[in-house]
């Protein structure tokens, strides 16, 4: 069965990286949380998931600028006047919980890895006793190949339709194995069976992220891709459960 993902802690259910959803994704019958992280300059990280504070709440500023208590006083928007989140307080919500780390390491806001950000993540997860609970994205090779020295654990490339068409794929499955990258995510709208079944065949598993909408989770059910990421989760739940049960009708 698709395993599913609660984007961002689920926007469109409870808002863009909210306290209140990674409360409440942490209780539902899902298998991951994705989330985001950035640094800040005094040495946090933090759970957000653009590079600024512009978009999603009442503060203004790279996030890589300022000090965490600076970016600790941003109200997000649609979060009911919550503030964002470290990543060990994020830790400390899913240390109970059966719901699984899908953590994404994000580029600055000119699409350049940080410095030395992923050892810093992979040590924190580690401290809170959550690395072995979590899989790693990027859209970022660089990112990926950090993730690749610094941790056994499973990591995932985020190929976006741009890249898709620009590589094609066979030059990306050649990418996947220079870089010995085992997953792909693509954007749910890219995703067929024709590429589903390439990238299978080339040894890699293939995901896909965005499914928000009914159609788009339904198509990613019936493809059996192996993990998809959705703003709404309790409706990929249900429609899952409804999949499930129209399957077993089948059979
Ligand atoms: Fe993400």
């Amino acid at each position: 069965m698709t395993r599913i993902a609660s984007h961002r802690g689920g926007t469109l259910e409870f808002g863009d990286s909210t306290p209140h959803g990674f409360r409440q994704s942490a209780l539902l019958a899902l298998e991951e949380l994705e989330f985001d992280v950035h640094p800040t300059c005094d040495g946090a990280i933090m759970v957000h998931h653009d590079p600024t504070l512009d978009g999603t709440t009442d503060r203004s500023g790279a996030i890589v600028e300022m000090s965490e208590a600076e970016v600790r006083k941003a109200v997000i928007n649609y979060s009911g006047g919550e503030h964002p989140l470290s990543l060990p307080e994020l830790c400390t919500i899913y240390g109970d919980s059966q719901v699984d780390f899908r953590c994404e390491i994000k580029p600055d806001g000119d699409g350049f890895a940080y410095p030395d950000f992923v050892p810093k993540v992979i040590e924190t997860l580690r401290s809170q006793n959550m690395l072995q609970r979590t899989v790693f994205s990027s859209f970022l090779m660089a990112s990926l190949d950090e993730l690749a020295v610094a941790t056994e654990r499973p990591r995932l490339w985020l190929v976006s339709p741009a890249v898709l068409r620009q590589l094609g794929q066979a030059a990306l499955i050649e990418l996947c194995r220079s870089h010995e990258v085992p997953e792909i995510g693509v954007h749910v709208d890219s995703a067929d069976a024709a590429l589903m079944a390439q990238v299978q065949d080339a040894g890699l598993e293939f995901g896909v992220w965005a499914a928000h909408d009914a159609s788009q989770l339904n198509k990613a059910f019936e493809l059996g891709v192996k993990v998809l990421t959705c703003d709404r989760p309790s409706l990929a739940i249900e429609l899952r459960r409804r999949f499930a049960a129209d399957k077993q009708e089948d059979e």
